[in-house]
């Protein structure tokens, strides 16, 4: 073995033992990190809160306050119902044939004849199965309905009366004796019947459309507490301020009038 051998040899050597010195004293690599991380939420510095504003006070107008300045005493808002009730003698000052053999208010005959045609033109058929009605005619539908119920003797004509109001309005408490009530039926053939017809694709339209012209659902559903009637073919003109609050607020035409 040469010199240059034993050197290499011995370099070697050393780094060998070097190497396993080293390795028995290095300490052992550090455990994997154990220590929970805190929670971010406990070290999160809350921020300083953002200045409040003022609380800006709570958007409740009241309905008194946007109430429209019109009259209710105009003939066009007049409150018919069992409270108020028209003499036999009332009757609108004029009314104008419409169609369907019906007649109409002539100072609200423009609005509803503009709401059929477009009624019309958005593609429903509209029939008037009733516009204006006398009292005498009022009276003749609600004592012959009373006759029909006590008809056979089964019930006393008293009651039979009572019973007859809850299907046909007494007469005097009609709002069709104003000449400003309609109501709008999509064929002559259709029957009245209030649940079957409540969302007819032309009554949904109506709805939408109506107060454009000045006229309200008089009777919905929502309001038969109220107004006693759920018929949702009868429409009311009420003009149109009038109309879009009702609306817009979700008023009948008793609540309405209550305000003023
Ligand atoms: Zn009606």
């Amino acid at each position: 073995m040469n010199q240059s051998k034993q050197r290499l040899l011995l370099f070697v050597l050393c780094i060998t033992l070097l190497l396993v010195v080293s390795a028995r004293v290095s300490p052992a690599p550090p455990a994997e990190e154990t220590e929970p991380v805190p929670d971010e939420r406990e070290i999160v510095v809350p921020e300083e809160p953002e200045e409040t504003p003022e609380p800006t006070p709570e958007a409740t107008p009241n309905i008194r306050d946007i109430l429209p300045d019109i009259s209710a005493s105009d003939w066009y808002l007049k409150l018919v119902n069992n409270t108020y009730v028209l003499p036999p003698s009332f009757t609108p000052p004029a009314v104008k044939e419409i169609q369907d053999g019906q007649y109409f208010d002539s100072r609200a005959v423009d609005a509803l004849n503009r709401m059929l045609d477009a009624a019309r033109e958005a593609g429903y058929t509209v029939y008037i199965s009733t516009a204006y009605r006398p009292y005498r005619t009022q009276a003749t539908l609600f004592y012959g309905k009373a006759s029909q119920i006590a008809w056979g003797g089964e019930v006393e004509y008293a009651d039979a009366e009572v019973l007859a109001r809850q299907t046909v309005a007494y007469p005097g408490t009609s709002e069709h004796q104003l000449g400003l009530a309609v109501d709008i039926l999509d064929s002559p053939d259709t029957a009245m019947t209030a649940d079957a017809l409540e969302f007819l694709p032309l009554y949904n339209w109506l709805r939408a459309n109506c107060v454009d012209f000045g006229f309200i659902p008089r009777y919905p559903r929502e309001k038969r507490e109220i107004t006693g009637w759920f018929e949702p073919w009868h429409y009311r003109y009420v003009g149109e301020t009038a109309a879009r609050y009702m609306m817009e607020n979700g008023l009948c035409l008793e609540e309405f009038i209550a305000l003023y």
